[in-house]
């Protein structure tokens, strides 16, 4: 790998400044797993690398009845999947990082990281867009805030700006009815990366479905809500048929990419299969196993 400076700053300010001055020469790094493998193969080569490790105010997980939960971006995988707040108030978030990667990845890398990399082949931004999540950048000139829909761009591209970092990502409190699942589908056992994701948050009255958030991730270039599939879903008594019905909604409707990994089509089955088995799943129906 080539040299470079690498440059420890303490608050936000600090390093936003550093980012402004050095331009394209510079990048962030947090626990290094995507940068690190990005220089390692020559995709990148920063002259000067900002950690990100020091900095002040973005670590921690802290969860109120009205804010919700407030993580701070440098937050590992293994933390949120073992968090006590998160696993009560968002259990299919800390199930959705505890699948993430493998032991290694989940202890080094950081929620922050996973997100401003804008990998599509990722497993927690559909599952943050399936709780209305948002997220928190901070430059030296102060603070703002996206949804998770307005952070991700395209394919690897975030809203970012070249001196902004991510600081924290909030979850609001999910009502007492809600209930959801999360999917990763994979082509191999020995595969870490998903190829097709399904991120289901509803409000539910046993089987009666009140309101359904699903997100598809993963297949697709940046995930996203299907909503004709959540209004179908809105106010019906949820069966095999209802759940094979929806998933054929999200097929329908979604764009999926090809790659290496999968063709369009192939993606496009496995998120029909993903999302049948994650409705009847969540509604306790027989149909999760087939
Ligand atoms: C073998 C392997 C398997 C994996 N499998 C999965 C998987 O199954 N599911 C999954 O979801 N992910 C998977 N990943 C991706 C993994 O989740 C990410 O690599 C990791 O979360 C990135 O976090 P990091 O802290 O290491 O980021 P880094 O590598 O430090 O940074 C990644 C990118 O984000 C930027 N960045 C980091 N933090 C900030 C910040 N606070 N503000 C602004 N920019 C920032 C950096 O500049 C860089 O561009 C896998 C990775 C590997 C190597």
């Amino acid at each position: 790998m080539h040299e470079f400076d690498f440059l420890q700053p303490r608050t936000v300010p600090e390093a936003s400044r550093m980012l402004a001055d050095l331009g394209d020469e510079c990048r962030v790094m947090a626990g290094g797993t995507a940068l690190l493998l990005a220089m390692r193969q020559r995709m990148v080569a920063p002259s000067h690398v900002v950690s990100a490790m020091q900095l002040e105010g973005l670590r921690g997980i802290s969860f109120d009845p009205r804010q919700g939960l407030r993580i701070g971006a440098l937050v590992k995988h293994a933390e949120l999947a073992r968090s006590e707040v998160v696993r009560r108030y968002c259990p299919m978030l800390a199930a959705m990082a505890a699948q993430v990667a493998n032991p290694q990845v989940r202890n080094q890398g950081t929620l922050g990281g996973n997100l401003c990399y804008a990998d599509p082949a990722t497993d927690p931004p559909g599952c943050l867009m399936a709780h209305g999540a948002q997220l928190v950048l901070g430059s030296a000139r102060g603070e703002r805030v996206l949804s998770i829909e307005e952070f991700l761009v395209d394919y690897y591209v975030t809203a970012l700006e070249p001196d902004e970092l991510l600081v924290e990502i909030r979850v609001p409190a999910p009502p007492s009815d809600a209930d959801g699942r999360y999917t990763r589908f994979m082509r191999t056992a020995a595969e870490h990366r998903p190829l097709a994701s399904v991120s289901l948050m509803t409000r539910r009255d046993g089987a009666l479905c009140r309101e359904a958030r699903l997100v598809v991730g993963a297949s697709v270039a940046i995930p996203g809500r299907v909503t004709r599939a959540e209004e179908f879903l809105r106010g019906r008594t949820v069966t095999e048929m209802v759940a094979a019905e929806a998933a054929d909604i999200v097929s329908a409707d979604i764009e999926p990419i090809s790659d290496t990994r999968g063709t369009a089509e192939f993606r496009r089955d496995m998120v029909r299969v993903a999302c049948r088995r994650t409705i009847a799943g969540l509604f306790g129906l027989t149909g999760e196993e087939t």
